[in-house]
């Protein structure tokens, strides 16, 4: 089973300090998600786990497994199993997501043990019709005039096809209406395993009503600031996030 383990990080974008000293631990068979306001870092944790090179890390660890995460580069975190679905997918012209999910799948599965084109076809068509995708989209270019919903799908069906081990949604939720965000939440939920550990990370509570997490943490300037189980999201979709500030003193 799975273990990721984030000790104090910190991380600057363009000289800024953003991450100040966030830590947290997953391990498989846990959902967890970071709720918290916009602006708070988000985004730039999970950009920072992946290696983005526009974020760079000050302080602090992130092992999967025992292995260091921060001395890998982005595919090979992606090789050692861990998936991220941005907030903000790229579009690539003139690689399909067939062409895409394909290498993807295969650097994940290593060198001698490439999918066959059958099965990978085969594979591709199950996981589609699962999540609702007219099968056309196999032989669109990545993300090219895909809407809101379509990118979401999309990453949800990558994230189907690579069997990772540590997932990370940031925003998953966004711009989906409610039967979208049904289908990619019934996804997600089937990928829940012992195997595998998740941190969605979210603006709002209604996500959390169909992916159900065993901890919920509040993230604000930088770091996670308080944790619970479910009933903290009810209460922060309810009360909003002055409390917690107030609870804390914090002071923007
Ligand atoms: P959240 O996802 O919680 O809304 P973000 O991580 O997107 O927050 O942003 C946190 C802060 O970091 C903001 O002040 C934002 O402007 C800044 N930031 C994030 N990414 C970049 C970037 N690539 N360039 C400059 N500033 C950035
Ligand atoms: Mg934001
Ligand atoms: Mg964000």
């Amino acid at each position: 089973s799975p273990q990721f383990i984030i000790d104090g990080l910190k991380a600057t974008v363009e000289g800024k300090e953003i991450l100040k000293g966030l830590s947290l631990s997953i391990k498989g068979g846990e959902v967890h998600a970071i709720m918290g306001p916009n602006g708070t870092g988000k985004s730039t944790l999970a950009s920072t786990l992946m290696g983005h090179p526009k974020y760079e890390v000050t302080e602090g660890s992130v092992s999967l497994n025992g292995e260091d995460v921060l001395e890998m580069a982005t595919d090979e975190r992606a090789r050692a199993g861990l998936f991220l679905a941005m907030q903000y997918p790229s579009e690539i012209t003139g690689v399909t997501n067939a062409d895409f999910l394909r290498s993807a799948i295969n650097a994940r599965r290593g060198e001698g043990n490439e999918i066959s084109l059958i099965k990978f076809i085969r594979q591709m068509e199950s996981k589609m019709k699962e999540l609702e995708m007219n099968p056309e989209f196999m032989h669109r270019y990545l993300n090219e005039g895909f809407s809101g919903g379509e990118k979401k799908r999309n990453e949800i069906l990558q994230m189907m096809n690579l069997d990772p081990s540590i997932v990370i949604l940031d925003e998953i939720d966004s711009g989906l209406d409610i039967d979208a965000l049904r289908i990619v939440a019934t996804g997600v939920n089937a990928m829940r395993s012992e195997d595998r550990g998740f941190l969605i990370i979210t603006h709002y509570q209604r996500l959390l009503n169909y992916i159900k997490p065993d901890f919920v943490h509040v993230m604000m300037q930088g770091r996670i600031v308080k944790s619970g189980g479910p009933e903290l999201a009810e209460r922060l979709e309810n009360e909003g996030y002055d409390w917690v500030k107030e609870e804390l003193g914090i002071v923007d």
